[in-house]
């Protein structure tokens, strides 16, 4: 299916999307809109809604227009609001669904980071750590801009001076962490 007409299926139109909405609701539904979320996080500043406006819209059902912003893709997980939030609500936690929502729309705003993330899991799957020329490689190839690794060029050559990063041959990996992956993955199903 292309990414436009994935973005195009309607919420209300899927089961388990309309589930998970509620259950994130749920989670956030003691929220009284004191702003402490927003004055606690580290990223707000590049936010397009604050934290506080977008647990409104999810108490007002408008999870389209909270999956058109970037904000709960820019959360680093750092836990600060759920630390400081008065109701001691699992907000971290909320937007971590709300990320396995949008992944599985595949959203056209969010592709970039989402192909980042993928490919970055899958070396570290592959290999047990990271294998940074292969993964910028495939997530460049995936990306199909041209000009993106020529953005990444200067810090590539920075890290490489540095010996943070190495040229390496292509590998198959050990694949000692698959079963810890299908693990986790039979878990987050189960949930
Ligand atoms: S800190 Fe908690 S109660 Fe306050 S706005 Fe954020 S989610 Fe709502
Ligand atoms: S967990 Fe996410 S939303 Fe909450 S304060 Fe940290 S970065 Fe911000």
């Amino acid at each position: 299916m292309a990414l436009a007409e994935k973005t195009a299926i309607d919420l209300g139109t899927m089961p388990e999307e309309a589930a998970a909405l509620a259950e994130i609701r749920a989670m956030v539904q003691p929220c009284i809109q004191c702003g402490t979320c927003t004055g606690s996080c580290p990223n707000e500043f590049a936010m397009d809604l604050t934290p506080r406006h977008m647990w409104r819209l999810v108490l007002l059902g408008l999870a389209e227009e909270v999956l058109a912003s970037r904000t709960f893709s820019l959360c680093s997980a750092c836990y600060m609001c759920t630390l400081r939030c008065p109701r001691g609500l699992p907000l971290t936690e909320a937007i971590g669904r709300l990320k396995q929502l949008a992944a599985r729309r595949h959203l056209p705003h969010l592709r970039s980071g989402d192909l980042f993330y993928r490919n970055f899991i899958a070396s570290v799957r592959r290999h047990g750590r990271v294998r940074e020329m292969e993964f910028m490689g495939l997530y460049f190839a995936q990306m199909m801009n041209p000009w993106l690794p020529l953005r990444y060029a200067g810090m590539g050559g920075r890290l490489m001076r540095r010996g943070k990063v190495a040229l390496q041959l292509p590998s198959r990996g050990s694949g000692r962490l698959v079963k810890l992956f299908e693990k986790v993955a039979e878990m987050e199903n189960r949930s």
